[in-house]
């Protein structure tokens, strides 16, 4: 069986850093190694829809802002597919399918889907179409035969339920789709990375974001207001790691290059996390080196951006393209779907025939 990595964002705002270590950065890697067969990556705007309803003009805004990270962040359009959910009907139709294998029970236990109905206040008022979007995910991934989903381990709930989706209609209609498994960022930090405030999860919705986009001064107020130890009030006391914003990115992002360019009195990040704990280590040092470590990861996609900036038609050229490729791999998938669920009516010669011969037996 051969590679198939499948991946996408919800364009309800621009990407931050979170999605960066979390998933951008592993698929332009993957892309890069070109060690897979076919490599998607797209917008998931029906998703976005399903909390956005009444405002459908966010998601249409930030369709192109998310493109413009994708393509800044160097995904490769001769390289990787870039399509938009929404224009792959053929997806609806799988999401209706798989929901007759799945039970609500079932639906209500994921605990990602649980956290983002108590962030989003929904209560008693969860949209049918929201609770139902790990089922729509599942279509997302087995449409296009994905075995390899990079992203972080809030989506890990989703690829068990897929998992579960796959094996139930495989068993029931016959081997038609691939189970997926999630490539997860080795480092801890990068699975979940926080927002700047140390709260939650770094996330379009809460405002917590530095953005892959901001400018090197939009960064370095956001690095200059990041959460670190309240404990940690003169210079001479001891700090801690643990918790602490400054160190959380730096496990993210930092490399013992980092510190050899920029602050060659530490080796590495160990070096510099025992100092701090000792004590006699200030926050704003500490500050000033994430700025640098984090604008030489976003300087070169600044640029990038800038340059796409100039060409806004071409940009949707690109997604149009992308989309109208995923959609002929959506085709033959579904066409396979169809015949092992025996609805290809008018594909089954057997069938008609069958029934002729049935009914003419009864005319006599
Ligand atoms: P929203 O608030 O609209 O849900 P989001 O910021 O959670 O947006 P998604 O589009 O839901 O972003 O996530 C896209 C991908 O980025 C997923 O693979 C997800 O695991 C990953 N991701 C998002 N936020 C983070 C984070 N803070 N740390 C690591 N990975 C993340
Ligand atoms: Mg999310």
């Amino acid at each position: 069986m051969g590679k198939v990595i499948l991946t996408g964002d919800r364009p309800t705002g621009r990407l931050h850093v979170g999605h960066y270590v979390g998933s951008l950065r592993r698929r332009v890697e993957l892309q890069n190694e070109g060690d897979y067969d076919r490599m998607y990556v797209f917008m998931a705007d029906v998703q976005a829809l399903t909390d956005n309803a009444d405002n459908p003009e966010k998601i249409r805004q930030n369709i192109i802002e998310v493109a413009l990270d994708y393509l800044a962040a160097g995904l490769d359009p001769e390289k990787c597919t870039l399509f938009i959910q929404s224009q792959i009907p053929e997806l609806s139709e799988l999401t209706t399918y798989l929901m007759n294998l799945i039970t609500v029970s079932r639906v209500q236990r994921n605990p990602t889907v649980k956290t983002e109905i108590k962030m989003r206040n929904f209560e008693a008022n969860i949209p049918l179409g929201f609770f139902c979007y790990p089922v729509s995910q599942a279509a997302d991934i087995t449409l296009f035969k994905a075995n390899i989903v990079p992203a972080g381990e809030d989506q890990e709930p989703m690829l068990e339920v897929t998992r579960e989706l796959v094996n139930r209609f495989n068993n029931t209609y016959g081997p038609v789709l691939v189970e997926p498994s999630i490539m997860l960022p080795p480092e801890g930090a990068c699975r979940r990375l926080p927002g700047i405030d140390g709260k939650a999860k770094m996330s379009k919705s809460l405002g917590n974001c530095i953005y892959l986009s901001e400018t090197a001064d939009e960064v370095w107020q956001k690095v200059r207001s990041m959460y670190t130890d309240p404990e940690h009030v003169n210079l001479n006391d001891p700090g801690h790691v643990e918790g602490n914003m400054v160190f959380t990115y730096l496990d993210a992002f930092s490399t013992d290059q980092d510190f050899a360019d920029f602050w060659p009195e530490y080796k590495n990040l160990d070096e510099l996390k025992d100092h701090y704990r000792r004590g006699g280590l200030g926050d704003m040092k500490c500050k000033k080196f994430l700025n640098k470590v984090l604008n030489r990861t976003l300087e070169p996609m600044r640029e990038r951006r800038h340059e796409f900036e100039k060409d806004i038609p071409e940009v949707y050229n690109i997604l149009k393209k992308g989309t109208e490729s995923a959609r002929e791999v959506a085709a033959c998938t579904i066409d396979e779907v169809r015949h092992a669920m025996r609805i290809d009516y008018f594909n089954d010669a057997e069938l008609i025939a069958e029934q002729a011969e049935r009914f003419a037996s009864k005319q006599q």
